[in-house]
């Protein structure tokens, strides 16, 4: 027998109509490009949400057309999220830091009829602007009188300023009750071997992976919080944020393209976050302009960290200097992206500092709806010891079943494979020991390049730290740790590893420490090691050569 209750679809367009009508004060405040401070409430979003609904109607955009977006975290942005996906077509947001080959080939994959620029990116979108055939009109999001001058306007497109674009269009428009499988947004990964694949969200998925990710045991959003995502809406739509912090009716705080230490600590001043989101990275630059200039933090309570793994060194210092607490967090593209959260929980509050912080170093648990596992090379399920590791494969109702176009599935006997290599414990806390491709297999054994970045960067005078497995005579591979200094701090080799010596076992210790003054990363801020392998693989070998027999 089934149920009889209503099978109504779960639309993203049902956000906004409820915070604009039950949250109609709630702000959201844009750091602009233009350089002040722009406010307006859920109210206003949703108008202009409309307004440019129907401005898209106008212009032929149909249902299921691809709506790309080069753009930063700003109020803009947040319209085209919901006008696009509420009224059936699809949000493509883009990663302007891919390479511009991977932008003609991600907005060729996804057949963007229109794009929408922030003034940032209008030099990249001119460099591309003669290979991209299926872009037909390109929206600079600007008021006409930041309007720049720029070869666009010569080109095949026809292009025009965003508030021209929507000025004379309605503020009535009545969102379509779609399918809820609808597809509401694409987003591609970063592809750092071959081509990014695109991974194509639903109504359904999004607003179920609103849902659980703003509860008290994830994120923790209500309409009294005030977020701050520095991790970008062209990244996995920020986390999911704009959805899951207007479900809640909660203030949201958009940093646009200032996301230096010193330009968040302003903004944190200022708008007085609750909550904020990013990459390791970020929180690097915050932290040390926050020393610098002996600011303590006030109103933050959470930071949630994923993306790459949170430092002990990072946890300490939000904890110790700010009062904040981190929720390490871990997901993918592919899962929307939110997998699993480290949140608060009664236990910590009955654990030593120090222990605490060993728990925060793991990535959490599982946010309602995911399921884990892992599983050894021969598909057996390893034990939940915190110590045996496996290929992690995950299934849920927001995890990718096939790459946008792909002829296959993307799942293995139901599940997806993450591509991550982790363990899980007894209370079910999940570790990512490596990415399955940058673990360092020396003589046998497996050796974690995340748990060696993590012990190296917590010497004072570390500022990023990058662990790399390469060819080594006797033991396959052995770990090359490469080292950016702190400024104006000097350290040696010898005393890297003395440091590291108390943090792991012996055999992990690198055999040699190289410093350098910068690092690779992807798109999506993390280190791009395929880099520092063909840069760096020869390193013990051409030391073995090159010293006395
Ligand atoms: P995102 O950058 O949002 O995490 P991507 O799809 O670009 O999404 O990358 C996903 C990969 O990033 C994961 O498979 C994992 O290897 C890595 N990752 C994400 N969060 C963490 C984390 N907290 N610790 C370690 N690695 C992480």
């Amino acid at each position: 027998m089934n149920g009889n209750m209503m099978n109504h679809p779960l639309l993203i367009s049902d956000l906004i109509e409820h915070a604009a009508k039950y949250y109609p004060t709630s702000e959201i405040v844009s750091q602009r490009l233009e350089g002040d401070i722009h406010r307006y409430t859920y109210k206003d979003a949703n108008r202009r949400s409309k307004q440019l609904a129907n401005a898209l109607t106008h212009s032929s955009i149909n249902q299921g057309d691809r709506i790309g977006t080069l753009a930063w975290n700003g109020y803009r942005h947040y319209e085209i999220y919901y006008a696009a996906s509420g009224m059936g077509a699809i949000t493509h947001t883009i990663n302007p830091r891919l390479f511009p080959e991977q932008l003609v080939y991600i907005i060729n994959h996804a057949e963007d009829r229109m794009l929408f620029v922030d003034l940032t990116f209008i030099p990249l979108l001119e460099t591309i602007q003669t290979q991209i055939p299926s872009v037909e009109t390109i929206v600079i999001m600007a008021d006409s009188d930041h309007m720049p001058a720029t070869s666009l306007t010569e080109g095949p497109c026809s292009v025009i300023c965003y508030e021209t674009f929507i000025a004379d269009a309605s503020e009535t428009y009545d969102w379509p009750q779609l399918d809820d499988e609808t597809a509401a947004a694409i987003c591609y990964t970063s592809g750092t071997t071959g081509n990014p694949k695109g991974v194509v969200y639903s109504h359904r998925s999004t607003l179920l992976h609103a849902f659980a990710s703003a509860i008290p045991e994830a994120l923790s959003i209500s309409s009294r919080s005030t977020l701050l995502p520095v991790v970008p809406m062209f990244h996995v739509c920020a986390w999911g944020t704009p959805y899951s912090a207007t479900l809640s009716g909660a203030k949201l705080v958009f940093p646009g393209a200032a996301l230096d230490g010193e330009s968040l600590a302003t903004l944190i001043e200022a708008e007085q976050p609750t909550l904020l989101l990013g990459v390791p990275t970020i929180w690097l630059g915050l932290l040390q302009y926050l020393k610098e200039h002996s600011i303590r933090l006030n109103s933050v309570e959470n930071i949630v960290i994923g993306g790459s793994a949170a430092p002990r060194s990072m946890i300490q210092s939000f904890d110790e200097d700010h009062d904040a607490f981190v929720m390490h967090a871990w997901g993918m593209t592919e899962m929307s992206p939110i997998g699993t959260i480290g949140a608060y929980t009664r236990e910590m509050g009955n654990i030593s500092k120090e222990e605490r912080y060993s728990l925060q170093q793991k990535q959490g648990r599982p946010v309602f709806g995911v399921q884990l596992k892992i599983i050894n090379d021969d598909g057996e399920i390893q034990p939940n010891d915190g110590i045996a590791f496996g290929r992690l494969m995950v299934k849920g109702p927001w995890i990718i079943e096939r790459y946008f176009n792909a002829e296959s599935t993307a799942l293995e006997n139901g599940w997806f494979d993450t591509g991550d290599v982790a363990t899980l414990d007894s209370q079910g806390y999940m570790k990512i020991v490596d990415r399955n491709k940058d673990v360092i297999k020396s003589g046998g054994e497996w050796i974690s390049s995340i748990d060696l970045e993590n012990a190296a960067v917590g010497h004072p005078a570390v500022q990023e730290a990058c662990v790399i497995g390469i060819q080594h005579p006797k033991w396959d591979e052995r770990p090359l740790l490469l080292v950016i200094k702190q400024q104006g701090q000097s350290v040696s080799k010898d005393d890297i590893i003395d440091h590291l010596s108390s943090k792991v076992a012996k055999w992990w210790l690198p055999n040699d420490v190289v410093f350098v003054d910068e690092l690779p990363h992807t798109a999506t801020g993390k280190l791009l090691k395929v880099n520092l392998r063909d840069q760096f693989g020869d390193h013990y070998i051409n030391l073995q050569n090159s010293s006395p027999s």
